[in-house]
Protein backbone atom coordinates (compact mmCIF):
# COMPACT_ATOMS: atom_id res chain seq x y z
CA UNK A 1 0.00 0.00 0.00
CA UNK A 2 1.07 3.23 -0.77
CA UNK A 3 0.84 5.63 2.23
CA UNK A 4 -1.02 9.44 1.86
CA UNK A 5 0.29 11.44 5.44
CA UNK A 6 -1.71 14.41 5.69
CA UNK A 7 -0.59 16.30 8.33
CA UNK A 8 -3.41 18.70 9.88
CA UNK A 9 -7.17 18.36 9.79
CA UNK A 10 -8.10 21.90 8.46
CA UNK A 11 -9.56 23.48 5.48
CA UNK A 12 -7.12 22.44 3.35
CA UNK A 13 -6.23 18.69 3.69
CA UNK A 14 -10.83 18.43 4.81
CA UNK A 15 -10.82 19.34 1.04
CA UNK A 16 -8.32 17.00 0.09
CA UNK A 17 -9.96 14.32 2.02
CA UNK A 18 -13.58 15.02 0.37
CA UNK A 19 -12.22 14.80 -3.16
CA UNK A 20 -10.73 11.47 -2.59
CA UNK A 21 -13.41 9.68 -0.76
CA UNK A 22 -15.43 7.86 -0.74
CA UNK A 23 -14.27 6.72 -4.29
CA UNK A 24 -11.88 8.70 -6.13
CA UNK A 25 -9.18 7.39 -3.37
CA UNK A 26 -6.66 4.07 -5.44
CA UNK A 27 -7.68 0.85 -3.86
CA UNK A 28 -3.65 1.12 -3.11
CA UNK A 29 -3.54 4.06 -1.17
CA UNK A 30 -4.35 3.90 2.26
CA UNK A 31 -4.28 7.69 4.00
CA UNK A 32 -3.15 8.84 7.39
CA UNK A 33 -4.74 11.87 8.95
CA UNK A 34 -2.83 13.21 11.79
CA UNK A 35 -4.32 16.12 13.92
CA UNK A 36 -4.32 17.00 17.55
CA UNK A 37 -8.04 17.58 17.49
CA UNK A 38 -10.21 14.86 17.12
CA UNK A 39 -12.82 16.35 14.60
CA UNK A 40 -12.49 19.72 11.89
CA UNK A 41 -12.56 23.14 13.50
CA UNK A 42 -14.02 26.17 11.93
CA UNK A 43 -11.11 28.33 12.43
CA UNK A 44 -13.22 31.17 10.69
CA UNK A 45 -15.61 31.20 13.83
CA UNK A 46 -13.03 31.41 16.58
CA UNK A 47 -13.92 34.95 16.81
CA UNK A 48 -17.30 34.24 17.87
CA UNK A 49 -15.94 31.44 20.16
CA UNK A 50 -14.33 33.53 22.05
CA UNK A 51 -16.85 36.65 22.25
CA UNK A 52 -18.95 34.07 23.90
CA UNK A 53 -21.87 34.05 20.75
CA UNK A 54 -21.78 30.83 19.46
CA UNK A 55 -21.01 27.22 21.43
CA UNK A 56 -17.77 25.22 20.95
CA UNK A 57 -20.07 22.16 19.77
CA UNK A 58 -21.15 24.78 16.90
CA UNK A 59 -17.90 25.12 15.39
CA UNK A 60 -16.71 21.34 15.05
CA UNK A 61 -17.73 19.05 11.88
CA UNK A 62 -16.62 15.40 12.40
CA UNK A 63 -13.77 13.82 10.20
CA UNK A 64 -15.07 11.46 7.64
CA UNK A 65 -14.91 7.88 7.90
CA UNK A 66 -13.74 5.12 5.38
CA UNK A 67 -12.28 1.53 5.35
CA UNK A 68 -8.36 3.08 3.95
CA UNK A 69 -8.65 6.17 6.23
CA UNK A 70 -6.89 5.94 9.78
CA UNK A 71 -6.94 9.25 12.13
CA UNK A 72 -3.70 9.77 14.79
CA UNK A 73 -4.88 11.97 17.52
CA UNK A 74 -1.62 13.62 18.45
CA UNK A 75 0.83 16.89 18.51
CA UNK A 76 3.01 16.68 15.34
CA UNK A 77 6.47 18.30 16.83
CA UNK A 78 9.29 17.24 13.79
CA UNK A 79 9.14 16.62 9.81
CA UNK A 80 12.60 14.94 8.84
CA UNK A 81 12.02 15.05 4.75
CA UNK A 82 14.83 12.54 4.08
CA UNK A 83 14.21 9.98 6.38
CA UNK A 84 9.94 10.67 4.87
CA UNK A 85 9.20 10.43 8.95
CA UNK A 86 6.89 12.58 10.62
CA UNK A 87 7.39 12.63 14.56
CA UNK A 88 4.73 13.32 17.39
CA UNK A 89 5.15 14.84 20.68
CA UNK A 90 4.73 10.55 22.51
CA UNK A 91 7.89 10.21 20.51
CA UNK A 92 6.23 7.92 17.62
CA UNK A 93 7.35 8.15 14.23
CA UNK A 94 4.98 7.94 11.00
CA UNK A 95 6.62 7.18 7.81
CA UNK A 96 4.76 8.47 4.40
CA UNK A 97 5.24 7.71 0.85
CA UNK A 98 3.24 11.03 0.29
CA UNK A 99 2.62 14.09 2.51
CA UNK A 100 0.83 17.22 2.86
CA UNK A 101 1.42 19.31 5.34
CA UNK A 102 -1.78 21.77 6.50
CA UNK A 103 -0.83 22.65 9.70
CA UNK A 104 -2.08 26.45 9.64
CA UNK A 105 -0.47 29.34 11.03
CA UNK A 106 0.08 31.00 14.37
CA UNK A 107 0.01 34.69 15.96
CA UNK A 108 3.31 36.52 14.83
CA UNK A 109 4.52 38.63 17.84
CA UNK A 110 7.03 40.73 15.94
CA UNK A 111 9.24 40.84 18.96
CA UNK A 112 7.11 42.96 21.56
CA UNK A 113 7.76 41.55 24.85
CA UNK A 114 5.63 39.90 26.49
CA UNK A 115 2.74 39.83 23.78
CA UNK A 116 3.39 35.71 23.51
CA UNK A 117 3.10 35.51 27.31
CA UNK A 118 0.11 38.30 28.24
CA UNK A 119 -1.76 38.39 25.16
CA UNK A 120 -4.80 35.99 24.43
CA UNK A 121 -4.70 34.39 21.23
CA UNK A 122 -7.87 32.89 18.67
CA UNK A 123 -5.39 31.43 16.12
CA UNK A 124 -6.24 27.52 17.65
CA UNK A 125 -9.62 26.14 19.13
CA UNK A 126 -7.59 25.91 22.61
CA UNK A 127 -6.44 29.04 22.74
CA UNK A 128 -9.68 30.64 21.81
CA UNK A 129 -11.62 28.62 24.54
CA UNK A 130 -9.43 30.35 26.83
CA UNK A 131 -9.74 34.02 25.45
CA UNK A 132 -13.72 32.69 25.76
CA UNK A 133 -13.21 32.16 29.40
CA UNK A 134 -10.95 35.09 30.11
CA UNK A 135 -13.28 37.49 28.29
CA UNK A 136 -16.54 36.18 29.45
CA UNK A 137 -15.64 36.11 33.18
CA UNK A 138 -14.61 40.07 33.24
CA UNK A 139 -16.74 41.48 35.29
CA UNK A 140 -18.89 44.37 34.27
CA UNK A 141 -16.78 47.93 32.89
CA UNK A 142 -13.58 45.72 32.60
CA UNK A 143 -11.42 47.27 29.77
CA UNK A 144 -10.29 44.90 26.84
CA UNK A 145 -7.33 45.38 24.48
CA UNK A 146 -7.70 44.24 20.90
CA UNK A 147 -4.55 44.42 19.09
CA UNK A 148 -4.70 44.47 15.11
CA UNK A 149 -7.48 45.80 13.36
CA UNK A 150 -7.64 43.31 10.21
CA UNK A 151 -11.09 41.16 9.70
CA UNK A 152 -9.87 38.75 12.59
CA UNK A 153 -9.41 42.00 14.88
CA UNK A 154 -12.79 43.80 13.92
CA UNK A 155 -14.96 40.69 14.14
CA UNK A 156 -13.82 39.97 17.32
CA UNK A 157 -14.14 43.35 18.64
CA UNK A 158 -18.04 43.81 16.98
CA UNK A 159 -19.29 40.36 18.25
CA UNK A 160 -17.59 40.87 21.73
CA UNK A 161 -19.48 44.69 21.44
CA UNK A 162 -22.70 42.55 20.99
CA UNK A 163 -21.80 39.94 23.65
CA UNK A 164 -20.81 42.25 26.45
CA UNK A 165 -21.80 46.12 25.82
CA UNK A 166 -21.26 46.51 29.04
CA UNK A 167 -16.98 46.04 28.43
CA UNK A 168 -14.75 49.01 27.25
CA UNK A 169 -13.46 47.61 24.19
CA UNK A 170 -10.09 49.25 22.80
CA UNK A 171 -8.81 48.45 19.35
CA UNK A 172 -4.95 49.30 18.57
CA UNK A 173 -4.08 49.27 14.79
CA UNK A 174 -1.06 50.64 13.45
CA UNK A 175 -3.11 52.92 10.71
CA UNK A 176 -4.91 55.86 10.20
CA UNK A 177 -7.92 53.75 9.49
CA UNK A 178 -8.74 50.30 10.05
CA UNK A 179 -9.21 47.33 7.74
CA UNK A 180 -6.87 49.30 5.64
CA UNK A 181 -6.91 45.95 3.17
CA UNK A 182 -9.78 46.94 1.94
CA UNK A 183 -11.66 50.46 0.26
CA UNK A 184 -11.84 53.53 2.63
CA UNK A 185 -15.72 53.08 2.06
CA UNK A 186 -16.27 50.13 3.69
CA UNK A 187 -13.30 50.93 6.45
CA UNK A 188 -15.55 54.09 6.97
CA UNK A 189 -18.42 51.73 7.45
CA UNK A 190 -17.31 49.87 10.06
CA UNK A 191 -15.66 52.85 11.87
CA UNK A 192 -19.28 54.18 12.14
CA UNK A 193 -20.20 50.60 13.48
CA UNK A 194 -17.76 50.58 15.78
CA UNK A 195 -18.71 54.63 17.14
CA UNK A 196 -22.62 53.92 17.51
CA UNK A 197 -21.36 50.74 19.66
CA UNK A 198 -18.91 52.18 21.94
CA UNK A 199 -16.14 50.43 20.64
CA UNK A 200 -12.54 52.64 20.83
CA UNK A 201 -10.68 52.61 17.60
CA UNK A 202 -6.44 54.25 19.18
CA UNK A 203 -5.36 54.57 15.93
CA UNK A 204 -1.57 54.71 14.39
CA UNK A 205 -0.94 52.71 17.54
CA UNK A 206 2.59 51.22 18.28
CA UNK A 207 2.74 48.62 21.09
CA UNK A 208 6.15 48.55 22.56
CA UNK A 209 5.90 46.12 24.91
CA UNK A 210 3.07 44.14 26.88
CA UNK A 211 2.88 43.21 31.13
CA UNK A 212 -0.05 41.21 32.72
CA UNK A 213 -2.86 43.56 32.35
CA UNK A 214 -0.94 46.46 30.71
CA UNK A 215 -0.18 47.22 27.29
CA UNK A 216 2.30 49.81 26.57
CA UNK A 217 1.30 51.97 22.99
CA UNK A 218 4.33 54.14 22.46
CA UNK A 219 5.86 53.21 25.63
CA UNK A 220 2.64 54.66 27.69
CA UNK A 221 0.67 52.35 29.74
CA UNK A 222 -2.55 51.50 29.18
CA UNK A 223 -4.40 49.25 31.32
CA UNK A 224 -6.53 46.40 30.06
CA UNK A 225 -8.07 43.66 31.98
CA UNK A 226 -8.05 41.39 28.90
CA UNK A 227 -5.64 41.62 25.70
CA UNK A 228 -6.01 39.77 22.19
CA UNK A 229 -3.35 39.48 19.80
CA UNK A 230 -4.89 39.48 16.03
CA UNK A 231 -2.07 41.43 14.97
CA UNK A 232 -0.19 38.95 12.75
CA UNK A 233 0.41 35.46 11.75
CA UNK A 234 2.78 33.03 10.70
CA UNK A 235 3.58 28.99 9.92
CA UNK A 236 3.54 27.32 12.45
CA UNK A 237 6.31 26.27 14.30
CA UNK A 238 6.76 23.00 12.62
CA UNK A 239 6.80 24.04 9.20
CA UNK A 240 8.97 27.56 10.03
CA UNK A 241 11.64 24.75 11.31
CA UNK A 242 11.54 22.93 8.11
CA UNK A 243 15.13 23.53 6.00
CA UNK A 244 13.70 24.51 3.02
CA UNK A 245 13.36 28.05 1.11
CA UNK A 246 10.95 30.29 2.41
CA UNK A 247 9.28 33.87 1.81
CA UNK A 248 9.55 36.69 3.68
CA UNK A 249 6.59 35.79 5.56
CA UNK A 250 8.31 32.28 6.19
CA UNK A 251 6.07 30.40 3.94
CA UNK A 252 7.18 27.36 2.18
CA UNK A 253 8.21 27.80 -1.77
CA UNK A 254 6.51 25.38 -3.37
CA UNK A 255 6.86 24.50 -7.21
CA UNK A 256 3.53 24.95 -9.42
CA UNK A 257 2.68 21.40 -8.74
CA UNK A 258 2.70 22.30 -5.18
CA UNK A 259 5.07 20.55 -4.00
CA UNK A 260 8.48 21.59 -2.00
CA UNK A 261 11.33 21.54 -4.89
CA UNK A 262 13.65 19.15 -4.01
CA UNK A 263 10.46 16.67 -2.15
CA UNK A 264 8.42 15.90 -4.97
CA UNK A 265 6.13 13.77 -2.59
CA UNK A 266 5.92 16.80 -0.04
CA UNK A 267 3.06 19.34 -0.59
CA UNK A 268 2.07 21.82 1.04
CA UNK A 269 -1.24 23.61 1.55
CA UNK A 270 -3.05 26.68 3.08
CA UNK A 271 -1.53 28.89 5.73
CA UNK A 272 1.87 27.27 6.04
CA UNK A 273 2.40 27.89 1.65
CA UNK A 274 4.03 30.76 0.13
CA UNK A 275 1.18 31.06 -2.70
CA UNK A 276 0.08 34.85 -4.65
CA UNK A 277 -2.78 35.87 -2.15
CA UNK A 278 -3.06 36.34 1.76
CA UNK A 279 -3.71 33.38 3.46
CA UNK A 280 -7.42 32.30 3.70
CA UNK A 281 -9.33 29.07 4.15
CA UNK A 282 -10.93 30.02 0.38
CA UNK A 283 -7.27 30.02 -1.02
CA UNK A 284 -6.31 26.85 1.26
CA UNK A 285 -9.22 25.26 -0.72
CA UNK A 286 -8.57 25.92 -3.76
CA UNK A 287 -5.33 25.13 -3.60
CA UNK A 288 -6.50 21.87 -2.19
CA UNK A 289 -8.18 20.92 -4.94
CA UNK A 290 -5.06 21.26 -7.64
CA UNK A 291 -3.12 19.37 -5.31
CA UNK A 292 -5.21 16.66 -5.29
CA UNK A 293 -5.03 16.47 -8.97
CA UNK A 294 -1.02 16.87 -8.70
CA UNK A 295 -1.82 13.40 -6.59
CA UNK A 296 -4.00 11.46 -8.57
CA UNK A 297 -2.07 12.25 -11.85
CA UNK A 298 1.37 10.96 -9.92
CA UNK A 299 -0.46 7.90 -8.49
CA UNK A 300 -1.60 6.73 -12.15
CA UNK A 301 1.54 6.94 -13.26
CA UNK A 302 1.09 9.83 -15.53
CA UNK A 303 2.48 13.53 -15.24
CA UNK A 304 0.55 16.18 -13.26
CA UNK A 305 -0.15 19.22 -15.14
CA UNK A 306 2.69 21.93 -15.63
CA UNK A 307 0.76 25.03 -14.42
CA UNK A 308 -2.52 25.41 -12.87
CA UNK A 309 -4.74 28.58 -13.95
CA UNK A 310 -4.58 31.53 -11.53
CA UNK A 311 -6.45 30.87 -8.40
CA UNK A 312 -9.33 33.11 -7.87
CA UNK A 313 -11.03 33.65 -5.07
CA UNK A 314 -14.90 35.03 -4.41
CA UNK A 315 -14.18 37.98 -2.34
CA UNK A 316 -13.97 38.25 1.17
CA UNK A 317 -16.96 39.06 3.94
CA UNK A 318 -16.88 40.13 7.14
CA UNK A 319 -19.35 40.28 10.38
CA UNK A 320 -20.16 43.32 12.35
CA UNK A 321 -22.05 41.28 15.12
CA UNK A 322 -25.08 38.98 13.99
CA UNK A 323 -26.75 41.59 12.00
CA UNK A 324 -24.61 43.23 9.90
CA UNK A 325 -21.81 42.61 7.52
CA UNK A 326 -19.07 43.76 4.89
CA UNK A 327 -17.28 42.27 2.09
CA UNK A 328 -15.93 42.69 -1.14
CA UNK A 329 -17.71 40.58 -3.52
CA UNK A 330 -16.42 40.49 -7.27
CA UNK A 331 -14.41 43.51 -5.88
CA UNK A 332 -17.42 45.63 -4.89
CA UNK A 333 -17.34 46.35 -2.36
CA UNK A 334 -20.90 46.02 0.15
CA UNK A 335 -22.11 46.27 3.51
CA UNK A 336 -25.26 46.07 6.13
CA UNK A 337 -27.25 43.12 6.51
CA UNK A 338 -26.83 41.35 3.05
CA UNK A 339 -23.09 40.22 3.47
CA UNK A 340 -23.84 39.31 6.54
CA UNK A 341 -26.26 36.93 5.50
CA UNK A 342 -24.18 35.63 2.75
CA UNK A 343 -21.67 34.87 5.57
CA UNK A 344 -24.09 32.99 7.08
CA UNK A 345 -24.90 31.13 4.48
CA UNK A 346 -21.48 30.61 3.73
CA UNK A 347 -20.94 29.12 7.04
CA UNK A 348 -24.11 26.82 6.90
CA UNK A 349 -23.35 25.43 2.92
CA UNK A 350 -19.70 24.67 4.23
CA UNK A 351 -21.27 22.41 7.37
CA UNK A 352 -23.94 20.58 4.54
CA UNK A 353 -21.46 19.93 2.38
CA UNK A 354 -18.69 18.58 5.21
CA UNK A 355 -21.67 16.20 6.24
CA UNK A 356 -22.23 18.29 9.51
C1 LIG B 1 -10.89 34.78 13.46
C2 LIG B 1 -10.56 34.33 12.07
C3 LIG B 1 -11.44 34.60 11.04
C4 LIG B 1 -11.15 34.16 9.74
N1 LIG B 1 -12.07 34.43 8.75
C5 LIG B 1 -11.85 33.95 7.51
C6 LIG B 1 -12.84 34.14 6.49
O1 LIG B 1 -13.87 34.77 6.71
N2 LIG B 1 -12.58 33.61 5.27
C7 LIG B 1 -11.46 32.88 5.00
O2 LIG B 1 -11.31 32.40 3.86
N3 LIG B 1 -10.49 32.71 5.93
C8 LIG B 1 -10.65 33.22 7.18
N4 LIG B 1 -9.71 33.02 8.17
C9 LIG B 1 -8.44 32.35 7.83
C10 LIG B 1 -8.62 30.83 7.78
O3 LIG B 1 -9.17 30.36 9.00
C11 LIG B 1 -7.26 30.14 7.55
O4 LIG B 1 -6.63 30.73 6.44
C12 LIG B 1 -7.48 28.64 7.30
O5 LIG B 1 -7.97 28.03 8.48
C13 LIG B 1 -6.19 27.96 6.84
O6 LIG B 1 -6.46 26.62 6.56
P1 LIG B 1 -5.32 25.52 6.74
O7 LIG B 1 -5.86 24.26 6.15
O8 LIG B 1 -4.02 26.05 6.26
O9 LIG B 1 -5.13 25.35 8.32
P2 LIG B 1 -6.16 25.32 9.53
O10 LIG B 1 -7.57 25.39 9.07
O11 LIG B 1 -5.69 26.34 10.51
O12 LIG B 1 -5.92 23.88 10.12
C14 LIG B 1 -4.71 23.51 10.72
C15 LIG B 1 -4.94 22.20 11.46
O13 LIG B 1 -3.69 21.72 11.93
C16 LIG B 1 -3.82 21.27 13.28
N5 LIG B 1 -2.52 21.45 13.89
C17 LIG B 1 -1.79 22.58 13.98
N6 LIG B 1 -0.59 22.33 14.52
C18 LIG B 1 -0.57 21.01 14.80
C19 LIG B 1 0.41 20.15 15.35
N7 LIG B 1 1.60 20.59 15.73
N8 LIG B 1 0.11 18.82 15.49
C20 LIG B 1 -1.12 18.34 15.09
N9 LIG B 1 -2.06 19.11 14.54
C21 LIG B 1 -1.79 20.43 14.40
C22 LIG B 1 -4.91 22.17 13.87
O14 LIG B 1 -5.54 21.52 14.96
C23 LIG B 1 -5.85 22.36 12.67
O15 LIG B 1 -6.85 21.35 12.65
C24 LIG B 1 -9.95 33.46 9.47
C25 LIG B 1 -9.06 33.19 10.51
C26 LIG B 1 -9.35 33.61 11.80
C27 LIG B 1 -8.39 33.31 12.92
Amino acid sequence: MRHLVLLGGGYGNMRILHRLLPNSLPEDVHVTLVDRVPYHCLKTEYYALAAGTISDHHIRVPFPEHPRLTYLFGEVVHIDLDKQSVQLKDGSNISYDDLVIGLGCEDKYHGVPGADMFTHSIQSIEKARAAYEALNNLPPGAVVGIVGAGLSGVELASELAESRPDLHIKLFDRGERILPMFPKRLSDYVESWFAEHDIEIVRCSNVTKVEEHTLYNHDQPIHCDVIVWTAGIQPNRVVRELPVEKDKQGRIILTKQHHIPEYENVYVVGDCASLPHSPSAQLAEAQAEQIVQVLQKRWNGEEPPSEFPPIKLKGVLGSLGKKHGFGLVADRPITGRVPRLLKSGVLWMYKYHNGY
